[in-house]
This record gives C-alpha cells, structure tokens and sequence, in this order.
C-alpha cells in the first residue's frame, strides 16, 4: 500500500498548503512522507519526533477535517521519525486522551516552578493530594500560554495515580457545553448530568467560556453543588480572576470565590531559562546557553511561544546537523519576535490608565498620594505585575521610585476590590482589553 499512502497524504498536504505561511509549510510538511496505508491508519514518515509535536498541535484539526473530504474519517494519521538514520515508531503523544481526558505527559515532575506560579502549583499538589478536603473549589487564574491546563491535567494524573479508586475527568467548559446541547437534543440530559455528578474529581478548563451562556452557567452551578455536597473535587481554570468574568450570575461569582482562588503571571526570566533548559535536556541537541539566554529575552509573557521556539531550532538543527548560534536563532524566529514586539509594557500600561481615569502620566508616575491618582496607579501597578514579566523592583521603579513592598501592597488590594467591585472590575476588564490588544 506504498504509493497509495503517499498519494493520499500528499492529497491533505495540497489541501493544507494554501492555508497556511509558506515557510511553515515547508519547515513542518514539506519534510514528511505518506508511508503506509493499513485499514485504520496512515503511517507518514517525519524527519524526527519534534515534528510530531508540532504538527500534532498546530494541524491536528485541518489534517482530520481534510481526511473527511476525502471520504477517509475512519483512517487514524500516525507518525513514525527517521533519528540518525534509525527508525523509530512514535506513539501519538498530544491527542491520545485516555477516558478521563488525561495526557501523561502534563505532571507536577515537570512542571518548572518559579516565583510567578508557585502559588498555583503548590495549591493544585495539595488539592491532588488530599482531594475534596482541602481548598474547593481550586480556581486558577492567568493569561494564555502560562501552565493552566497543564495544571489542571497534572491534579488529573497525579490523583489517578495515586487513587485508583477515584473517578477523574478534565474537559474544556466549552466541551462541556457541546455535550449539554447533544444531550438535549437527543433527549439524554439525566445521563449527562449522571455522568458528571458520578465524577470524584472534576477539572473544568476555560471557564471564561461560561460568561454570557446562561444555560451553560446553570448546568455548570447545579454540577458544582451536587459534588461539592459529597465533598468531590472541582477545580477551574480561567483566563481571569471570578470578579472579573463578565455576565456572570453572583452566584456562581461566589461559588468560585468560595474556595481558593490564585493566579498564575508570566515567567521570570529565570524561570524562562529553567523551563528551556529542562526541555534542551530531553534531546540530543546542543544549544548554547548564549542562544538560551538569547531566547528567554525575547519572548517572555507565554510558555507554549517559548517552547515553540525552541522545538523550531530543534528542527532545523537535526534537519541540517547545523550549529545554531544568536544570529541562525534570530532569524529562525523572527516570526515569532516581531509578534512579541507588539508586548504589553509597563509604559503602554501606564499611558492606558492615564487615559482612562483622565489623570497625566506625570502623576502616574509621581510621588504624590491624592487620592484621585492613588487609585489609578494602583490599577497600573496591578496590570503590570498581572501582564508584564517585570521583577517587583522594576515596577516599582517605575512608579515613582517605590520600593517592591509597596508594589505587592497595591497589587493585593486592587486584586481584593476586583473580587468584591464589580464596576471596578468591569472598567479593569476594559482597559485589559486595551492593553492586551
Ligand atoms: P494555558 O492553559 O495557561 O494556556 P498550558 O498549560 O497549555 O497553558 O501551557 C502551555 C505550554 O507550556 C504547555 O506545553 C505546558 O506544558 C508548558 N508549561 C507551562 N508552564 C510550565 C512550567 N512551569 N514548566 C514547564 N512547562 C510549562
Ligand atoms: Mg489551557
């Protein structure tokens, strides 16, 4: 069945290739081959296994919606990698969820810790390790690309490991969702809520998802309380804090709010580094702490970028048994880096806010404590600590030359308004969404 598993792959690679940026097409398929046909499965040959990551992650959806067309959604696409000259059969790693929707490879072992997440990351080992009886729900918070799912499915493994028992289940909210609506039509919502309700633990990622769906956010009410009452476990995850959820009911405001709630920021550069250097480690390709350091710098608000970038240089390095130094890495990634270029900054942060409460940057950036400008920088320096990787002496520096404490008090006391206000979390939402675009 040689050529017809070419034939057919190359018949998805032409369907891909118009969609998407020419140089990623010929970095990530260019390089891959149809191998073998069998009756469920496609066996493509790629030049080694970050290929399989990658194209998992970022074609996964458009390679299956392709076979559809081709009338072939029964075939599973498996990848095998050619590694010096070795062949090695790869199991799917990224999209092979077991029954609680679970993939091994997200664990507390490699989840680096730092100063921006350790709050989080302590708080989801001790969930794991005590179930329903310590903090519930577990709420986490933070922007895309930081370690929240990977969180949730580390509680998700470590729990099913450690109690065979226990019935644990990770889905998207907006998973959540879908099943609801098959459920009510094909007249099957008892089952639904049954299974749902049957769950000792349940992980609900991306519960921003919820804002606005009312049907959803009942269903999703009714579920927390009937496993709350038998002392179940819930945790979620959203991209911001419950206060800040828009056309949420209070109820589930407060349901949210009634456990623990914390957040996870962007890296630090050190952490940055040690999240780079343990991935570096997993592969037999040398990079230079000078091209890892080169790398932390310039991307710094999301983990998935980081990592991405990395896996690009991997490719190209065992592609050509090419060295990489700064200048190869620069323009490997300059896609990448000019995107970061669009950063939120403390100065953008600052100038928004200004804006916003009609207040001049000057006193933003003062000394003076009138009260008409406290708020605002405290709004300010909440945002930058929330949305930049800058240290606490950097913000506060910046701010009027205050010191790190000062920093930390008015970020914990506009996140405790942002919990109870909801006008002034309705205006910090708005101005997030200036920021962040
Ligand atoms: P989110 O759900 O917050 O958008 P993810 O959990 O999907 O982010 O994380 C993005 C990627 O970064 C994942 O591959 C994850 O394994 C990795 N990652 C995030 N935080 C860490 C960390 N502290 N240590 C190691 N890898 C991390
Ligand atoms: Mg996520």
């Amino acid at each position: 069945m040689l050529n017809e598993a070419k034939k057919l792959w190359e018949g998805v690679l032409g369907q891909i290739k118009p969609k998407i940026p020419s140089q990623n097409y010929e970095t990530w398929l260019e390089p891959t081959e149809g191998e073998t046909l069998t009756q469920n499965t496609l066996w493509v040959r790629v030049p080694n296994a970050f290929f399989i990551d990658w194209i998992e992650e970022h074609y996964h959806a458009s390679i299956y919606e392709i076979l559809g067309t081709l009338n072939q959604e029964h075939l599973k696409v498996k990848y095998k990698s050619v590694e010096g000259g070795k062949e090695k059969s790869v199991p799917s790693r990224v999209y092979q969820p077991d029954s609680s929707h679970l993939q091994p490879r997200y664990t507390f072992d490699n989840f680096i810790i730092g100063e921006s997440n350790n709050f989080a990351r302590a708080a989801s080992l001790a969930v794991a390790k005590t179930p329903g009886r310590q903090y519930n729900p577990l709420f986490i918070y933070g922007s895309v690309g930081l370690g929240k799912t990977h969180l949730l499915q580390a509680v998700g493994n470590y729990i099913k490991e450690r109690f065979s028992g226990l019935k644990v289940y990770y889905l998207g909210c907006e998973e959540f969702m879908n099943e609801m609506i098959d459920a009510i039509q094909a007249n099957k919502i008892m089952q639904f809520k049954n299974k749902y309700r049957r769950k000792d633990a349940l992980l609900i990622d991306d519960i921003q998802f919820l804002e606005g769906k009312e049907g959803l956010q009942e269903e999703v009410f009714h579920t927390f309380n009937a496993l709350y009452d038998e002392g179940k476990q819930i945790v979620f995850s959203s991209d911001r804090p419950p206060g800040s959820l828009e056309n949420l009911e209070e109820r589930l405001v407060s349901r949210f709010q009634g456990g623990l709630v914390c957040d996870i920021k962007p890296p630090t550069f050190e952490t940055r580094i040690a999240i780079l250097k343990r991935k570096a480690s997993s592969t037999d390709v040398q990079v230079s702490d000078e091209v890892i350091s080169f790398i932390a710098n310039e991307i710094r608000g999301n983990i998935r970028e980081l990592e991405g970038a990395l896996i690009k240089l991997f490719a190209f390095a065992s592609l050509t048994n090419g060295t990489i130094d700064i200048d190869r890495a620069r323009d490997l990634l300059s896609d990448l880096l000019s995107k970061n270029g669009r950063e939120v900054t403390i100065g953008k942060i600052q100038k928004l806010v200004a804006n916003h409460y009609n207040i001049s940057l000057a006193s933003m950036r003062g000394k003076r404590r009138m009260q008409s400008i406290v708020l605002p920088r405290d709004v300010a320096i909440y945002l930058s600590r929330e949305y930049t990787a800058s240290s606490l002496k950097e913000i506060g520096k910046v701010f009027g030359g205050r010191d790190h404490t000062t920093v930390i008090h008015a970020h914990n006391k506009i996140k405790n308004l942002l919990n109870r206000n909801n006008a002034l979390s309705e205006e910090v939402n708005n101005i997030i969404k200036s920021v962040t675009c």
